[in-house]
Order: structure tokens, then sequence, then C-alpha cells
């Protein structure tokens, strides 16, 4: 596991997080490569190891609908690393290295997959759009499905064949796709029902790293949906989408149900 991994970097002293250093002092932040709807990704000194910053920024509607939510960034960063630590605890191999501030996070740097894979444990969303069954049914065990990585295309749902043949995973990529997106199901649901809140479905992405498969991008509210077990309250991106209101808020009770730390 991560703990083990001799390129892994010694924590960042906490003086360094004090006075609100970008990066620990051993490593720079370098050029930016890309930025996303909502994390802008950085190269570090190391070409092995990049930056994510977790941005203010949410959008939905594949970037049509926009919003600077402050504090969003901060609580999807500390969200994002507890639950990657957590995976990693589990087994479940993550890009995640280290939070380096409120904000930025340090992880592996990954040939990206162009592939979203979705696991559901209740209907919603799209699911319920697309079949005409009701929302909040809750399945007997999990779909997975695969999405197209395209916001122009408006992310289409794919199958296998199409990731085949147009080459955008192997055969062993996508069973492992599923195995692990099923495996991250097993260590979220309990760990989520325990806080009191259910985990309706969730998107992942995954990348290659020295010729296996690992988790990457991020698990945050803004990738899930998270329905309060007892009353079904929504504490996901879903009150941006539906113009709800208190989304930071939201998030922040999910990070504070979980036990994330929110003021190192
Ligand atoms: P989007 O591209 O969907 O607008 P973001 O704003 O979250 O999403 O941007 C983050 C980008 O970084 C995503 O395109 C994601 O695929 C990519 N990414 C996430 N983790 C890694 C990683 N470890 N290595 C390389 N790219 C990554
Ligand atoms: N999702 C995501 N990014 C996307 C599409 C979906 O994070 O580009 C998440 C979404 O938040 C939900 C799950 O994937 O938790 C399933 O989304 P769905 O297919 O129902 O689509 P949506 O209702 O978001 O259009």
């Amino acid at each position: 596991m991560i703990q083990s991994d001799p390129l892994r970097r010694p924590e960042p002293s906490r003086a360094a997080a004090t006075y609100g250093r970008v990066v620990p002092n051993f490593m720079k932040k370098g050029e930016q490569l890309y930025s996303g709807k909502a994390k802008t990704v950085f190269r570090t000194d190391d070409p092995e190891r990049l930056l994510l910053h977790f941005r203010n920024d949410t959008s939905a509607f594949d970037g049509v609908k926009k919003a600077q939510l402050e504090k969003k960034g901060e609580m999807n960063n500390r969200i994002n690393a507890f639950i990657m630590q957590k995976l990693e605890d589990a087994g479940v191999p993550t890009h995640f290295v280290e939070r380096l501030n409120a904000e930025e996070s340090l992880v592996r740097r990954l040939d990206m997959v162009r592939v979203e894979c979705v696991v559901r444990n209740v209907v919603a969303g799209s699911l319920s759009k697309r079949l005409g069954i009701e929302e909040g049914l809750v399945l007997d065990e999990p779909v997975f499905e695969f999405f197209l990585k395209d916001d122009v295309l408006h992310d289409p749902m794919i199958n296998e064949s199409h990731i085949l043949v147009f080459g955008w995973a192997s055969a062993e990529e996508i069973a492992e796709m599923r195995r692990l997106s099923l495996a991250v199901n097993d260590v979220l649901k309990p760990l989520f029902s325990a806080a009191g809140i259910l985990l309706v479905d969730f998107k992942l992405e995954f990348g290659r790293v020295g010729g296996k498969l690992v988790l990457g991008d991020e698990f945050t509210p803004d990738g899930c949906r998270l329905w309060d077990a007892a009353t079904q309250k929504k504490l996901d991106k879903d009150r941006f989408r539906r113009d709800l209101g208190d989304v930071v808020e939201s998030y922040r009770e999910v990070a504070r149900r979980l036990g994330v730390p929110l003021d190192d």
C-alpha cells in the first residue's frame, strides 16, 4: 500500500501548513497542466507526482450551470483525502499521496482512462430517466455502468464493446475497473451507513501507472449521491443541480458525520 511506496514523500511539517505554504519546502509547484471544471492540475518537481487544486468552482449539466461556492474546494479536498486513505487502508490502490494544505493534495501522475465508472445502490439521476424507474428504488445488487468522459458529447453511456473496439481500455482493464469500482462500493457503503448516510451512487475515474490501474481523480459529494438515511435529505451536488441551497453546508455535514478532520 501507499505506506510502503518508496517514492512517497514525508508528511509536510505542521509549520509549513500553518504558514500557508503551497507545497512542502522540498517540492515546487510547477506549471499548470490542466484546468477542469472543479480542479486544476499542476506539475511538481517530481515528474511522477501532480498537485491537485480543489477549487470553489462548481458546475452541473456539462458546465452549463456554474457557480463559486465559498469553502467548497477545501471541503472536497478534505473529504477526498479521508476517503482515499480509507480505500488505501482497505487495499484499493489509489493515486493519493497526501493532503498538502486546505485546498491542495499530492497525487501520483496517471495516464487517465477516458471512461467514467458509475456504481449505483439506489435508482436516481440518469438511470431513473433512461429506464423510467422511480427514483429511490433500492437495488438488490449494485448496477455498474460505463460512460465516455466527453463533455461535448454529454458523457454518453457506453458498453465494454465500445471501450474495446475504440481502444479506450483493454479487456483486462475493463474487468479491473469493474472489480475495483465494486470493491470501492463494498468499502464505502458501510462507511457512509455508519454515519447515517445512504450511498446512492458514485462516479469513479481510473488511470494507469507502473503497468497497473489505480483509482484517480476524486471521491467527494460532487461526484456521488448521498442521502440522509433517516430523512432522505440530499447531501450532495444535487443540492446545487436542483437549487436546493446549503450546498457547502451539506458537504460539511457529510464531513462532520464521517469524522473528517476540518481544522488542521
Ligand atoms: P473535468 O476534467 O471533468 O472538468 P476536473 O475539474 O476535476 O474535471 O479536472 C481534473 C482533471 O484531472 C480530470 O480531467 C481528471 O481526469 C484528471 N486527473 C485526475 N487525477 C489525475 C491523475 N492522478 N493524473 C492525471 N490526471 C488526473
Ligand atoms: N457523475 C459525475 N460526473 C459526471 C456524471 C455523473 O460525478 O460527469 C456522478 C453523479 O454525481 C452521480 C453518478 O455519477 O453521483 C451518476 O450520475 P447519473 O448518471 O445519474 O447522471 P446525472 O444525474 O448526474 O446526469
